[in-house]
């Protein structure tokens, strides 16, 4: 039904232009008959790199590495509203006001929860706006006014008092019957609205910022559903997302999950691309379905809010025994704790980001793999890597990759694809 319904409207328009042009690879990146044996992937790889103007690779490292002081201004500010929201007792001036207006414990949790998130969003707007405004209009990825951006903004916030009105009630209830096992019974809430959350979004949150149809240019179209029925992926999951609202990015993703579970190219690397490019992407994003990387991404993050929650609870008793006074904190079912709360967490997620990173830089890495094997495009793998380069910093070193890339660098995806193009598989 689903597809029937997917295959009318793939009949109905062409939107956009595919490059035709196929990438040549610079020279020392060719492969014929004759060089076979001499034919050097290091090489290959560093010509690739060489391809990419100086000029630009400047910008594009600058863009990156700006990125990693960011982590900590973000954790720094973060940090910052806790405290005053804690050592100014507006926390405690919040809880209290909750429960004169009423006595009933699952409405103080909604009005405690959306006056928290609309004085962090306050306070940490200015940062935000640089982050997310400001500094994408200074590299030139930016493609909204301010208004079209506040506009996101809003309802990005609307999305989030939702949530919190959803999600509070139910954690502080739990945190009232499990004052000492809080931390595990946490989790299990956590993770299952976590994967609610994953399913509902394609269908309820994404399309409120961005227009999803389904691939129309039969060009593109059909290669892919030929890739995706030779992998046996359900056909009807090949979406074209208009990221250009927002950005100039090169991008693609994999989201939902059970019966959302969808695939979505976006609008910029349909316009930018070559079909080699579009089926290289195409294949690593399910690389992701068949490989089972949300599955295993909810194991791996549930684990990860278990241990994180452990140690909040250690860190957490501490502190309200030392200051809980001073902040009008009387424990962990106590509403006005919730600045508390999120201050460790935020400490402790901001100290894990190197593990975090590696985590999902191993599972794309994965897809990488996959894809290039599905694909069997490795100058489509190596043109399209130079193009997310664009943000992302072509060749850092080892320990850079290491702590800050939650995905390969531009020089492991070439190196991959070159490797694999030397062996001539059949
Ligand atoms: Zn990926």
């Amino acid at each position: 039904m689903r597809f029937a319904l997917i295959l009318l409207l793939a009949l109905a328009t062409s939107g956009f232009a595919v490059v035709e042009q196929a990438p040549s690879p610079p020279a020392a990146a060719v492969l014929s008959p004759d060089n076979a044996q001499a034919f050097d992937p290091a090489a290959a790889t560093q010509a690739w790199l060489d391809s990419v103007p100086a000029d630009q690779r400047a910008r594009s490292d600058a863009y990156f590495e700006g990125g990693y002081w960011l982590l900590l201004w973000d954790f720094l500010w973060a940090a910052a509203i806790a405290l005053l929201l804690l050592q100014t007792r507006i926390s405690a001036r919040l809880r209290d006001f909750a429960e004169r207006t009423t006595d009933v414990k699952a409405v103080q949790a909604i009005l405690y929860g959306v006056a928290f998130i609309i004085l962090v969003a306050l306070l940490g707007f200015p940062l935000q706006a640089y982050e997310s405004f400001f500094r994408e209009h200074q590299y030139g990825m930016a493609t909204q006014n301010f208004g079209q951006w506040f506009g996101d903004q809003l309802k990005g916030l609307l999305i989030a008092i939702i949530a919190v009105a959803i999600v509070l009630p139910v954690l502080y209830a739990v945190f009232r019957r499990t004052t000492r096992t809080w931390w595990i019974w946490g989790t299990i809430v956590v993770v299952i609205f976590s994967i609610f959350g994953n399913i509902i979004a394609p269908v309820f949150v994404f399309p409120l910022f961005n227009k999803y149809t389904p691939l129309n240019d039969p060009k593109v179209r059909d290669p892919i559903l030929a890739l995706a029925r030779a992998n046996e992926i359900p056909v009807d999951q090949v979406f074209e997302v208009d990221a250009s609202r927002q950005t100039k990015r090169v991008s693609a993703n994999v989201a939902g999950a059970f019966g959302t579970t969808r695939i979505a190219l976006n609008d910029n690397l349909l316009n930018q691309c070559s079909l080699p490019e579009i089926r290289q992407v195409m294949a690593h994003e399910m690389g992701h379905f068949v490989l089972n990387h949300g599955g295993k991404l909810v194991t791996y993050s549930g684990l990860a809010i278990l241990l994180t929650f452990g140690l909040t609870k250690l860190i957490f008793d501490r502190a309200v025994a030392r200051r809980g006074e001073r902040w009008g904190i009387r424990g962990v079912a106590d509403l006005a704790g919730l600045p508390l709360l999120w201050l460790i967490i935020t400490a402790l997620n901001f100290i894990a980001t190197p593990l975090q990173n590696t985590i999902i830089r191993v599972t794309e890495r994965e897809a990488d793999a996959f894809g290039i094997n599905a694909a069997r495009e490795p100058d489509g793998f190596a043109a399209v890597s130079l193009k997310l380069g664009a943000y992302r910093k072509l060749n850092p070193g080892p320990i850079e990759e290491f702590i800050f890339f939650d995905h390969p660098s531009g020089r492991a995806r070439i190196r991959m694809a070159m490797d694999w193009k030397k062996e001539r598989l059949p």
